[in-house]
């Protein structure tokens, strides 16, 4: 189990803190408007009504002890960067932040975010993807172990072999299709070299997933 903090509870920050919590974490949301906190109360492990760009809140928080901290305020960009550049400050582990533009995009990742999410243009592209191939897959259970993703491939992997990545041995991961602009390439061999912009049909359980996630993050 781990222990998220999400401050900025509208519908993006809601929605992760909600998912986080279904899934068993602990799971603090923030945010300054009380009928916002109010909502969540029923929901989420603890809730606190604050400012989260005062530096003395952040503090009490204790924002070293969270495994990861979500910034969910898009709109008010001053806020959004403070926020996540006190957090760093104050030894906050990994920060994810929302940003709303490019150039808050660019902001966040100058304050240490450790990772800057664009919703509405990630959710754009995923879009356009599955509409020019043709598929709906998104995530796919099968069973209560296993599970069929598709994930863009990671900058690490440009330019390497399925057999040097060696997905299957290190994190127990099967390639099972690579999507490529148009091509598919179901069941590629050992020498399929992943390029930039490829995306990965994969299969696996939630901690080679986890290992997956780990190696995008690097
Ligand atoms: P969403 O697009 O996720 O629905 P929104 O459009 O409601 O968000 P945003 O400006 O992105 O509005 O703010 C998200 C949440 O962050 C709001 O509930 C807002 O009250 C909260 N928020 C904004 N600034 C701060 C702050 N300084 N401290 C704490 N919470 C804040």
């Amino acid at each position: 189990m781990k222990l998220f903090a999400v401050i900025g509870l509208g519908r993006f920050g809601s929605s992760v803190a909600r998912t986080l919590e279904s899934l068993g974490h602990q799971v603090l949301g923030i945010d300054r408007n009380p009928a916002r906190v109010a909502q969540m109360r029923h929901e989420l492990t603890d809730v606190r009504q604050l400012d989260a760009t005062d530096e003395e809140h952040l503090r009490e928080l204790g924002v070293a002890n969270f495994d990861a901290v979500v910034v969910a305020i898009g709109h008010n960009l001053a806020a959004s960067v403070l926020c996540t550049l006190l957090l760093k400050e104050l030894g906050a582990a990994w920060v994810v932040a929302k940003a709303s533009s490019p150039i808050h995009a660019k902001l966040l990742t100058k304050v240490g975010a450790d990772k800057v999410i664009q919703p509405e243009w990630e959710m754009g592209c995923r879009v356009a993807h599955h509409l020019l191939s043709g598929t709906a897959l998104d995530s796919l259970e099968l069973g209560p172990d296993y599970r069929v993703l598709e994930v863009a491939a990671a900058p690490v992997m440009f330019g390497r072999s399925l057999r040097d990545l060696n997905l299957r041995a290190r994190l127990g991961l099967n390639v099972m299709a690579i999507k490529r602009g148009e091509d598919v390439i179901v069941n590629p061999g050992p020498d399929e070299v992943i390029q930039a912009g490829d995306f990965l049909v994969v299969m696996g359980d939630a901690g080679s997933l986890r290992r997956l996630n780990e190696m995008e993050r690097d």
